[in-house]
């Protein structure tokens, strides 16, 4: 079994649930007492989230490149980003490491892909709806037409991230909201919706509407494993 990288805390509270999701994913494959191999390194959110707000990407890149080395020195064979944003940065972060990264979004477009899907809405920060990192390799690797928001749902689902789901808060009418958002992508077009943060499937999961949702947490870490245990 190779060693899983967990680059996490952003926030911690999706990187608890990449922890279970893998650990279980392995118990599932391998039974007994088996459970998986794991160097994982949580940053302090506060100090990420502050850089993000003012553009400092520059400096959040040097923060979780030195994690991830550290990630490296401690065993990891490769590493996830445990975050959809901060694959912002993962150009720089891969530069400086001698284990691949798994990008969270290429481990989503294979998943969209085997449903046979081309048009898909994507919910996320600000930050991964509005800017080219995330859409733009949806769209230029993967041939997929990428829908996001209008400017008032964008809005409030970034304000849910990071005021309510990242601080463990979860809340029946922001579930409302994100749901009147997804049935409004599904009228234009959207075929199937990326939860495209890593804590959008503490609120919304497939049992809350008949559109087919992609997990990004539990697509990264089933991917993971499947590395993880291959050859
Ligand atoms: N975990 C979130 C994501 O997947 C948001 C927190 C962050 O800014 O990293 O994008």
């Amino acid at each position: 079994m190779k060693t899983i990288g967990l680059l996490g805390g952003m926030s911690w509270e999706s990187t608890a649930s990449y922890y279970r999701i893998i650990n279980e994913q392995v118990r599932t494959r391998l039974g007994g007492q088996h459970s998986a191999k794991i160097c994982l390194y949580s940053v302090d959110f506060s100090e990420i989230e502050q850089l993000q707000n003012t553009g400092a990407w520059d400096k959040t890149a040097a923060i979780l490149t030195n994690a991830a080395r550290k990630i490296e020195s401690c065993g990891a064979d490769f590493l996830l980003i445990c975050t959809n944003t901060m694959h912002k940065v993962a150009p720089e972060i891969e530069k400086g490491l001698g284990i691949p990264i798994l990008h969270i979004a290429d481990a989503t477009a294979a998943a969209i892909a085997e449903k046979g899907i081309k048009t898909i809405g994507l919910l996320g920060t600000k930050f991964t709806m509005e800017q080219d990192f995330y859409r733009g390799r949806l769209e230029d690797k993967y041939r997929l037409k990428v829908l996001i928001p209008d400017k008032a749902g964008r809005k409030r689902v970034h304000r849910v991230i990071y005021d309510e789901l990242c601080l463990g808060k979860v809340k029946d009418s922001s579930r409302e909201a994100f749901l009147d958002i997804i049935r409004d992508l599904k009228t234009r077009g959207a075929e199937g919706v990326i939860l495209g943060c890593t804590e959008i499937a503490l609120l919304i999961q497939q049992n809350h509407t008949d559109v087919p949702l992609f997990d990004t947490t539990e697509i990264h870490a089933l991917k993971s494993v499947e590395m993880a245990l291959a050859g």
